[in-house]
């Protein structure tokens, strides 16, 4: 109950992928962790707690084992911080038939566009302000806190097939209203001015933001026993929570134990704060050079390594249960779930699940398995990637969930005891 009501009050917290960076850094600093940058000299100690930020919205966080890093090697837990959404683009406003003011947003990633319609809905993100020198302008995070927009429907009497299935059109029905045009608000920029009140400072010092709508309404228990968990962003702000717990929570161990929470998973993970760049070998290299140890060294400590990429698997739905694999389908409440796919979709196969099952034995977890259906095309994660860069086995895994990429995704409070247990093991 403890851990479900942590995670609900993390997700709440994590607005966008820079809001859940800082919020696992916060929770770092809280629990002894030392922030140390990419520019200076690293200079570790066995037993240390470290991270680095990269980009305001990716974080990856280490304890220094006890071994001999090129014999103990890494145990990471790597998942994502950004959800699929609408992200605001530059020179927003629309001012329509001199009334109404609306924004010009464009979809982020894939999320389900219908759920985001008739709800009070916010803005946050980051800014970037001028600061002395024009190569390094600083930073603010912002969260307007405050339902500002929303995105109205059309009425039925106007669209009477709506309920036989209808195609949104992302430039044109997705637009969010921000409020009724008013002149003297118009001369700064609606947008602008709100940032600029939001963080107390002047428009004129905004260069530039990256700015994302989320969910004002806050994430709840739902079901007869409050079994269920209903919340935007599960994906994959959960696995985040998870293994930051387990992180946290784990013993000391001699391999050196890492948490990686990148961003863009969401749009192909192709960023330098993405799964698809070199960011995590680089920062991997750099521990083993931090304790003083050479190139070699790193790539053998990289032969005893083992990963597991936590993003979240698909349940079988109640209303759709032919939508599911004839002889895997996972459930709500059953335990972790091992993602499998031929096409390598997903990086398990049964030398990584053979881990993950011995693991989730060790600690009492159940372990369900996920297979697309043959003439489904299913998604992938930052599994297959990192698994093909660092050339170690990468487990593909994630709890399960309904209704992924929704504004309000759904999943059980039993998997997230589940999952944690199964990551503390894995760390132990
Ligand atoms: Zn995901």
């Amino acid at each position: 109950m403890n851990n479900t009501q942590e995670l609900l009050d993390f997700i709440n917290n994590s607005k966008t992928a820079f809001q859940g960076a800082n919020e696992v850094k916060n929770i770092l600093d809280k629990n002894g962790y030392c922030e140390i940058k990419e520019s200076e000299k690293w200079d570790l100690k066995k037993g240390g707690k470290y991270y680095i930020t990269k980009n305001n919205s990716a974080i990856i966080a280490f304890e220094i084992g006890s071994g001999n890093i090129e014999e103990s090697g890494f145990k990471l837990i790597g998942a994502h911080t950004d959800s699929p959404g609408f992200r605001i683009k530059p020179n927003a406003e629309i001012n329509v038939e001199d009334h109404y003011v609306k924004l010009n947003t464009e979809v982020y990633g894939g999320p389900i566009l219908s759920t985001w319609f008739d709800r009070p809905l916010s803005i946050a993100g980051r800014v970037t302000i001028k600061g002395e020198d024009p190569f390094k302008p600083e930073v603010k995070l912002v969260d307007v806190n405050k339902p500002v927009l929303i995105i109205p429907n059309l009425a039925i009497h106007m669209n009477r097939s709506v309920n036989d299935g209808y195609e949104y059109n992302r430039q044109k029905d997705t637009l969010p209203l921000l409020t009724m045009a008013n002149e003297a608000l118009e001369k700064d920029g609606y947008l602008i001015k709100l940032i600029a009140e939001t963080l107390k400072i002047e428009v004129k010092d905004i260069l530039d933001f990256d700015l994302f709508l989320y969910d004002f309404q806050k994430g709840s228990l739902v079901g007869l026993e409050e079994e269920f968990i209903s919340v935007g962003r599960l994906d994959d702000l959960w696995m985040v929570f998870a293994g930051l717990k387990a992180l946290l929570q784990s013993k000391e161990n001699k391999a050196t134990k890492v948490l990686v929470a990148l961003d863009n998973e969401e749009i192909g993970s192709l960023t330098s704060q993405g799964a698809n760049s070199s960011l995590l070998e680089n920062i991997l290299e750099r521990i083993t050079l931090g304790l003083n140890k050479d190139r070699e060294d790193f790539k053998r400590a990289l032969s005893n390594s083992v990963m597991i990429s936590a993003d979240l698997a698909h349940a079988i739905h109640p209303n759709y249960t032919e939508k599911s694999d004839p002889t895997n389908k996972p459930k709500l409440g059953m335990g972790p779930v091992l993602k499998i796919a031929a096409s390598g979709s997903y990086s398990t196969d049964s030398y990584a699940a053979a881990i993950f099952k011995g693991v989730c034995e060790k600690a009492g977890v159940p372990v369900q398995e996920f297979v697309n259906r043959s003439d489904l095309r299913g998604g992938t994660t930052i599994g297959p990637i990192t698994a093909a860069k660092l050339n170690i086995p990468v487990i593909d895994m994630g709890a399960p969930l309904l209704s992924m990429h929704s504004i309000r995704e759904l999943a059980s409070v039993k998997d997230n005891e589940y999952t944690i247990k199964a990551f503390t093991e894995f760390f132990n």
